[in-house]
Parts: C-alpha cells; sequence; structure tokens
C-alpha cells in the first residue's frame, strides 16, 4: 500500500477523517507529536494501529477527543478536579487516566480497565475528529521505539507502505508528547509522563501533584509501571546516545578525548561558538529543547552519527519532559563529568 500524502486543505482534511470512519489508519498532526490515527472503537482499526508501528499489545493508546465534555461516553467516576483540570488545559497537552466505559475495547487501553482521554488543540486534528465523528486512538506515528515524530516527512519516513494516508499540518508546536496525569484522592494527581503542561502548572488547580519514580529513573525489573509505556525502550536513534551531566566546561574537556569521526555532541546553541568537534544543537531554553530533541535525533543518524554524548536539559518546567525522553533515548546511560 502506496501511502499518499494529504495537505491540510478543507478537502484533504475531510478525505482523512473519512478514511478514519471507515477504519483506516492515517498519520495525523497534533500540538504535540504526529499521532497514528483510527477509530478508538474499531477493535480491527486499533489492531492495525498496533501492527503498524509494531507496538506491544500491552501498551494503551490515548484517546483524542474533541471536547472533555464528552468524555463522559468513553469514562466513568470522572472526578471533579479532571474537570477542573479540562477547564484550564483543554484542549492542550494533557492527557487524563480515568476508569473506562466497556465501550472502549480492551485492545485500545492495552487490557488495562483505565482510558487515556486528551483533547488536542491543533486545529486540523480538531476538525478530523469532529469530521469522522469517532474518538481518535492514536499513539505517535513512529515506529515502536524510535523517537516521535514532529512533521510529516518522518511520519513517511517510518509509515511509508504501511498506512493509507499521512496528512501534513506543519511542525508540531510542542514537539513532546502530552503530560500523562493519573488522579489519587480528591485533589491530588500523579505525573505519569511529563509534557508541556509542567507540574508547576497542574499546582496551580491541584494541592499535590506527584511525579512518578519511572519519569526519572529506569524501573527495576520487579516494579510494575503505572503507565506501561514507560518500560519500554524509547525515542532512541540508531546512534548510541549517551548523556552527559555537568558544566560546559567540564563537557568539552570530557568531548576533547572522545575521537572518532562518528562521534557527535548534541549541546545547546550558545556553546556552539569555537566548539570544534562534530556536533549539532538543540536550542537553549527547555521549550526550544522540547521542539527539537526528536527532529536532531532523526538527523544525527542520518549524519551517520554512532556515538552521541549529549548535554542534558534542566530539568524545570518542560525540561523534565525533554529530560525524561532523553534519558530513555540514552538506554538510561548516563555518566557524570
Ligand atoms: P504514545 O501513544 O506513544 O504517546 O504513548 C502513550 C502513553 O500513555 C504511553 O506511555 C502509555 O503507557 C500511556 N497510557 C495510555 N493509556 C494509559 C492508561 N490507561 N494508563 C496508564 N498509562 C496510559
Ligand atoms: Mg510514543
Amino acid at each position: 500500500m502506496k501511502t499518499k500524502l494529504l495537505s491540510g486543505s478543507a478537502e484533504d482534511i475531510s478525505a482523512a477523517a473519512e478514511l478514519i470512519k471507515k477504519g483506516y489508519v492515517v498519520g495525523i498532526p497534533t500540538e504535540t507529536v504526529y499521532g497514528l490515527g483510527a477509530d478508538a472503537l474499531n477493535e480491527q482499526a486499533v489492531r492495525a494501529v498496533f501492527a503498524a508501528k509494531c507496538r506491544p499489545a500491552d501498551n494503551p493508546l490515548i484517546v483524542h477527543i474533541a471536547d472533555f465534555s464528552q468524555a463522559i461516553k468513553y469514562a466513568k467516576n470522572i472526578p471533579d478536579l479532571a474537570y477542573t483540570l479540562a477547564e484550564k488545559f483543554c484542549p492542550g497537552p494533557l492527557t487524563m487516566i480515568l476508569q473506562k466505559r466497556d465501550i472502549i475495547p480492551s485492545v485500545t487501553s492495552g487490557g488495562l480497565d483505565t482510558v487515556g482521554i486528551r483533547v488536542p488543540s491543533h486545529d486540523v486534528m480538531h476538525k478530523i475528529i469532529v469530521e469522522s465523528g469517532c474518538p481518535i486512538a492514536a499513539p505517535s506515528a513512529n515506529l515502536s521505539g524510535l523517537p516521535s515524530p514532529t512533521c510529516a516527512e518522518h511520519v513517511m519516513d517510518d509509515m511509508d507502505n504501511r498506512i493509507v494516508a499521512v496528512l501534513d499540518g506543519g511542525s508540531s508546536e510542542f514537539g513532546v508528547e502530552s503530560t500523562v496525569i493519573s488522579f489519587e484522592g480528591k485533589d491530588t494527581v500523579r505525573i505519569l509522563r511529563p509534557g508541556a503542561v509542567t507540574q508547576e502548572m497542574l499546582l496551580e488547580v491541584c494541592r499535590e501533584v506527584l511525579i512518578d519514580p519511572a519519569v526519572l529513573k529506569e524501573l527495576e525489573a520487579e516494579q510494575v509501571a503505572a503507565s506501561p509505556g514507560m518500560k519500554y525502550i524509547h525515542y532512541s536513534p540508531k546512534a548510541n546516545v549517551i548523556v552527559v551531566e555537568g558544566d560546559t566546561n567540564a563537557f568539552k574537556n570530557f568531548i576533547s578525548h572522545q575521537n572518532g569521526k562518528n562521534v557527535y555532541s548534541l549541546i545547546y546553541d550558545r556553546e556552539s561558538k569555537g566548539f570544534e568537534y562534530n556536533h549539532m544543537t538543540y536550542g537553549n531554553t527547555s521549550e526550544e529543547q522540547a521542539h527539537l530533541l526528536f527532529q536532531r535525533l532523526r538527523e544525527l543518524d542520518e549524519a551517520g552519527a554512532e556515538t552521541v554524548y549529549v548535554r542534558p536539559p534542566s530539568k524545570e518546567g518542560v525540561g523534565l519532559a525533554v529530560y525524561n525522553r532523553l534519558i530513555r533515548a540514552a538506554g538510561f546511560e548516563v555518566i557524570r563529568v
């Protein structure tokens, strides 16, 4: 099946919605990363999503809806706090884990009795949900394990001949996947996966915002992941990625001892001047780093990088999301200099 590239025209948006309604899988833009969209209520379509990206069957899909008022169709016992959060953060990059209703097939929820619900803000994605009339299950549109796609071309690189179509809606605004939270008690949430809705932002509404241990470190063999996706090696390019903690000078000194033409560094823009070794940069602020990280990991592969030493982001704000993706891309290989 040759994958068709659709534009963001009204006609092509309707075509994408029609394909999803008919049970096909389509690559679609969102404000976080590109997704592989399918009708969340159609078991066969959802199975095709898992197959297209070779995703383990126990890693649940997030269900995207047009407005949080529709969450009640797919979830039950929705806490008041979820509605308060929705008022502030929906539409946007926040996924709430809720108790699922039977209408959500178990293949969509990876066998769990909960479902992740999100209301995306991307205009094209919103139109596709409305026009298709379906809640849309959409995991990131990469092959499982690879960096998430932040533009239509990345989706084509991974999915050409695997799905019917990809809709080009431009480059993803945030560049990292949504913040995933679960509810604990009346006014407490737990961040299972950090994203652009940060702990600080959630604290404006919640009394307590816990950060799941799996966010910042590898789970022990016997630990159960609250978010199944967090137990898999993820976001990894072909190159061997290693996070190097330390300041600019210590990093430079360390790199000066790592030779070889396929050794690269991924550093901040402001460190590039006079940096005499192979490198790419990924912005200065955490927002820029979120926007650029996955793209740079793909570009480093294209450049033939075999080993990539990375200057990690701050863990503040959206930096926590960048750090979370980076240590997974590195298979948790972190060295301190
Ligand atoms: P992706 O679809 O690639 O953005 O990944 C979705 C993430 O959300 C994965 O880490 C999933 O494990 C997580 N997720 C989705 N649904 C649930 C759920 N019901 N409970 C816990 N985590 C979930
Ligand atoms: Mg993913």
